[in-house]
């Protein structure tokens, strides 16, 4: 078994209808879902803002390595296109491996380019942070800690602010 917090992003189109789907193509993997929020664009500024939401799933016959071609199978099913010259541009669907546990619970860490486990960033991400607190108050990103506690440093407070719920239901 490997269980994984997932993080959906997405700003062109119509991103909650691509979730929707996205969660759909899950099926019975999905544990919990987070509410969706607003965000503003994180890297690159000139871009609409973006729909954001996570994902707890588990799935029994999946490695990391599986979860990854299963992401990247979600974005590409959602037409996603990328633009090497922009790296945070625009995008349907944005499939992140935040985190990945084994089945005795035990944090998967990984320093692959390919998959970095945790992902490299997330503790910098309220719009990771934040949906993540919503279903998992007591969570720990893996080598930084309990994520309530990351939300008090000032930036990502400030940050968090601005990542607004917008009440669309993906369940
Ligand atoms: P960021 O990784 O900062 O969120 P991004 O999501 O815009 O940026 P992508 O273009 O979607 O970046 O992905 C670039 C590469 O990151 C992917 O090809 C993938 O192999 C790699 N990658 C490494 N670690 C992870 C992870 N934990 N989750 C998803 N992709 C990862
Ligand atoms: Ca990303
Ligand atoms: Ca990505």
């Amino acid at each position: 078994m490997t269980r994984v917090l997932l993080s959906f992003g997405g700003n062109l189109g119509d991103p909650v209808a691509v979730f929707r789907d996205a969660l759909a193509a899950l099926g019975d993997a999905v544990v919990k879902v987070s509410p969706v929020y607003e965000t503003p664009p994180w890297g690159d500024a000139d871009q609409p803002p973006y729909r954001n939401a996570v994902v707890l799933a588990d799935r029994a016959d999946l490695d990391p390595e599986g979860w990854l071609t299963l992401a990247q199978e979600l974005e590409n099913t959602a037409g996603r296109v990328r633009d090497p010259a922009r790296r945070f541009g625009p995008r349907t669907l944005d499939v992140d491996i935040i985190a990945a546990w084994d089945e005795s619970g035990e944090a998967v860490t990984s320093d692959d380019e390919r998959l970095t486990l945790p992902h490299p960033r997330a503790h910098l991400r309220a719009f990771v942070l934040v949906p993540w607190s919503k279903i998992e108050p007591e969570a720990v990103l893996p080598g930084h800690g309990r994520i309530a506690g990351l939300l008090t440093d000032t930036t990502l407070a400030a940050d968090a602010r601005q990542v607004t719920p917008t009440g669309e239901a993906l369940g």
